[in-house]
């Protein structure tokens, strides 16, 4: 192996035999180059040093040449011809950046920019060979390093990298396509992954008759409440919590493979829905029985953000013998099943029937008009008196005038008449029309009291009551918004009171500051329908409320049940205690409103006295009964 010199250019080449072309060395030359056994091989005594380098050099399997400061190669060994031939614009290797100038016009530079007197100048640049007829097996990615020797010398070296970057590539496509279909904050399957496990289910169920599979639609009741009062961050973190109870639940332990032994699977479709496969066929109590296990385990209470917190979950269950045949309309019939589970309170597993189907239909027709009927105006607000009773038997016949108006939504559908709110109310709640509809009631309602002081003078009600929902009290801006409302409609705060139900008054930590905020502001409060939650007698000092309203179920039995009127009179005798009046809800008799009357209700309310009017027939209700 000799050093040659050609027309500036030192080409390493094995024996004094070949000589470089007097162009130097063409990328035909390099790549022709045997391979060294056996065709050269000096004795080793007479090999000296230098030679056995020189010969290391030409055998190395990576390619090494000697550039100069401007990038004329001085030295070139045959591995780093064949790896810069397919670069080279006119097939010749005189200077290594013209080489390099199409795909890596970097090197020049840095080399110019390169301060140090010697050192590494870069390592391992990769660079991507473009790709070439000329060559039978052209390499597709180098990787080059230049060290620099001296000011007017630097090596370079070359090799190829092609299988490494593959390899890289394949892993880094295979970890994308695993982020993909995983769910990044609870590390869950995803929609993508959950669709695909259905979708094997339906094949294999289609092979085998016996084949069945369930999939459990997770929703969280209220989630919005928690994101809206904690923050998005706390909201996060009660999901993952969700998400490992869930993989604890099932026994599931691997979460970032989508396949399960057992055909089981949980995952997350996003927001707080989750979804569970159970794919070996079990009977449909055993899945009831697993979702009753699911309920559970995922009400248990969460810490977040140092808070303790309640959460229940809904479920609806879809079993595959029962169910559409797209992996997209299963999952819809679970989701259709999840809603019926919340629309009958939450916190409870239903499965679904292919009747819900209309159902939904009609929930949906009912969401599409109500949003119209809001734009349209197709709303208006009646309004019930809420009557003294006297403190004798024959008084109970008044002071007639109204003590109170309770102000209740209806709405004047062009096809179907009036829809009284039972039939709405849950509907806009779910669809998230409650806001508008309770803004509205409550702006007309105050608005309207304000013209009947200016109207009727001493006949005018005195209080005006307006329904609260639940989603209003979770609204951020809806103390705001009633105290704006109070300012804006002339009305003295003092005159308001908002009706809440025990189940909400009493639900959580949110809720209870919100309305401590609302009775801050001059209102009053009104527990409504009581007796028809879950609050007890004894928990009825813990409620800032000024009025107890009595449900009718009560009521509706006081005359004939000595049960009822006890539980009528306990409940007068405590809110007595505490400093709140009681109001007897749907009267619908003389012989109801003397009963809850004797038992110390102070006010009664319903039908005997008035049904809920249009504004001009409360007026003439108020005079009518004026004494
Ligand atoms: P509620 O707050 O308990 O209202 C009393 C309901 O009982 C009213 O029904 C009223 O018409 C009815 N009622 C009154 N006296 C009698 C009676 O002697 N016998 C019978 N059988 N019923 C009587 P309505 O107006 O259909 O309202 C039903 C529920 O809808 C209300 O129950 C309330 O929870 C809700 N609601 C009504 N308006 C609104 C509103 O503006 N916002 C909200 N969030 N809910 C409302
Ligand atoms: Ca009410
Ligand atoms: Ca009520």
């Amino acid at each position: 192996m000799t050093k040659n010199r050609c027309n500036g250019v030192a080409v390493l080449r094995r024996g004094p035999e070949s000589s470089p072309t007097s162009h130097g060395l063409t990328g035909d030359e390099a790549l022709r180059e045997q391979p060294v056994e056996g065709v050269h091989k000096p004795s080793a005594d007479s090999v000296s040093a230098n030679e056995a380098l020189m010969e290391f050099l030409y055998r190395a399997p990576i390619g090494l040449l000697q550039i100069s400061a401007l990038g004329a190669i001085e030295m070139i060994n045959p591995m780093s011809a064949r790896l810069l031939m397919p670069l080279s614009p006119d097939g010749s290797l005189f200077n290594l950046f013209d080489v390099l100038e199409a795909t890596a016009p970097q090197f020049r530079r840095m080399v110019q920019e390169y301060r140090e007197p010697s050192g590494s100048v870069c390592e391992a640049v990769r660079l991507k060979v473009p790709p070439s007829s000329k060559a039978n097996l052209p390499p597709q990615v180098l990787s080059v390093s230049l060290l620099k020797l001296d000011e007017n010398h630097l090596m370079a070296m070359v090799s190829d990298v092609t299988l490494e970057s593959q390899r890289e590539q394949s892993l880094l496509d295979k970890k994308l396509g695993e982020a993909a279909r995983l769910d990044k904050l609870t590390m869950m399957p995803n929609r993508t992954s959950i669709c695909e496990f259905i979708e094997r289910g339906m094949q294999r169920q289609d092979r085998d008759q016996c084949h069945h599979f369930s999939v459990l639609f997770i929703n969280c009741d209220r989630f919005k409440q928690i994101n809206d009062s904690l923050g998005h961050s706390a909201g996060d973190e009660v999901l993952a919590e969700v998400a490992s109870r869930l993989m604890r639940t099932m026994r599931l332990r691997d979460s970032h493979n989508g396949q399960y032994e057992n055909g089981l699977m949980a995952g997350r479709l996003g927001g707080d829905e989750f979804v569970v496969v159970i794919g070996e066929p079990q009977s449909e109590s055993d899945i009831f029985l697993v979702a009753e296990r699911l309920l559970r385990a995922l009400s248990e209470p969460y810490r977040v953000a140092d808070q303790q917190l309640h959460l229940s979950v809904s479920i609806g269950i879809v079993h595959s013998t029962t169910s559409s045949a797209q992996p997209d309309a299963m999952l819809q019939d679970a989701s259709i099943a999840m809603v019926e589970a919340k629309r009958r309170g939450g916190a409870r597993s239903v499965t679904f029937e292919p009747s819900m189907h209309e159902r939904a239909a009609g929930r949906a027709q009912m969401e599409n008009d109500l949003r119209r009927a809001i734009v349209n105006q197709e709303l208006f607000v009646v309004y019930q008196p809420v009557v003294m009773l006297g403190p004798t038997v024959d008084q109970w016949s008044f002071p007639r005038h109204a003590a109170a108006v309770e102000a209740l939504v209806r709405w004047r559908h062009p096809v179907r008449g009036v829809v009284p709110p039972a039939e709405f109310i849950g509907v806009a709640e779910e669809c998230g029309l409650i806001g508008a509809l309770g803004e509205f009631v409550l702006d007309t309602a105050c608005r309207q009291f304000v013209a009947w002081k200016a109207q009727l003078g001493r006949l005018a009600p005195r209080l005006l009551a307006v329904n609260l929902s639940r989603a209003q009290l979770s609204d951020q801006e809806f103390v705001a918004f009633v105290s704006r409302t109070l300012r804006d409609s002339g009305m003295d705060p003092a005159e308001l009171q908002l009706e809440v139900t025990e189940s909400l008054a009493a639900q959580d930590e949110s809720v209870q500051a919100t309305l401590r905020q609302l009775k801050a502001s001059g209102l009053s409060l009104a527990l409504d329908d009581f007796g028809t939650g879950y609050s007890s007698l004894s928990s009825l000092h813990q409620l800032p409320v000024a009025t107890v309203k009595i449900d009718r179920s009560f009521v509706s039995q006081a005359v004939q049940s000595a049960h009822h009127r006890v539980l009528i009179e306990a409940t007068v005798r405590v809110a007595a205690s505490l400093n709140m009046n009681t109001v007897a809800e749907g009267v619908e008799s003389e012989a109801q409103a003397s009963v809850v009357r004797s038992l110390g209700c102070e006010k009664g309310q319903g039908y005997f006295f008035s049904k809920p009017l249009l504004p001009e027939s409360l007026v003439d209700w108020l005079k009518s009964n004026d004494s």
